[in-house]
């Protein structure tokens, strides 16, 4: 009994992070997030886009939401017209990517709002949301950034506590 408990222990322990990213490529996409808030004036926030490897999605690409929707920071408040979405999934058939999740930059802290939680930017179960807080001036890797999953139907999962046992920078 207890040799079996401590397998399912040992399984859960080394249960593959679900989101990775090579530390150099997190690292310029949230410093292009941080230039993108014009020192601190507004949020900032892009598309990740990655493929399947095994049981965990990699992240390979940032695609900054004011490069398809000129118009997406205008406002303060992040905010992605739909209307431009052909443009991103052309980018990602050329690319052979998929949308894994993505990330945007809060003023203060990395908690969802009621507008993050009532409109994810891919309405998709198993899609990801990242939120960077302090305008991505300090805490910006796993374990100080909030981390959520999409479970369809307006419900989500809060990961931020697992930090890079969920998603791990290698
Ligand atoms: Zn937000």
């Amino acid at each position: 009994m207890s040799s079996l408990l401590s397998k399912l222990i040992g399984s859960l322990r080394r249960k593959p992070p679900e989101l990775k990213c090579k530390a150099q490529v997190w690292r310029d996409g949230v410093g292009e997030l941080r230039r993108r808030t014009l020192l601190s004036t507004r949020e900032s926030g892009a598309f990740l886009l990655g493929v399947d490897e095994g049981p965990s999605k990699r992240i390979l690409e940032f695609v900054f939401y004011d490069d398809i929707d000129p118009n997406a920071l205008a406002s303060g408040i992040v905010h992605f017209d739909g209307t431009k979405f052909p443009r991103l999934w052309e980018h990602c058939r050329t690319r052979g990517y998929g949308v894994v999740a993505d990330v945007h930059v809060h003023p203060g802290s990395y908690g969802q709002s009621s507008s993050d939680m009532a409109n994810p930017v891919i309405p998709r179960a198993g899609h990801y949301a990242v939120i960077l807080p302090d305008f991505a001036v300090r805490q910006t890797k796993p374990g100080g950034i909030g981390m959520y999953e999409y479970l369809g139907d307006g419900r989500w999962n809060t990961r931020t506590a697992e930090g890079s046992k969920f998603f791990k920078l290698d």
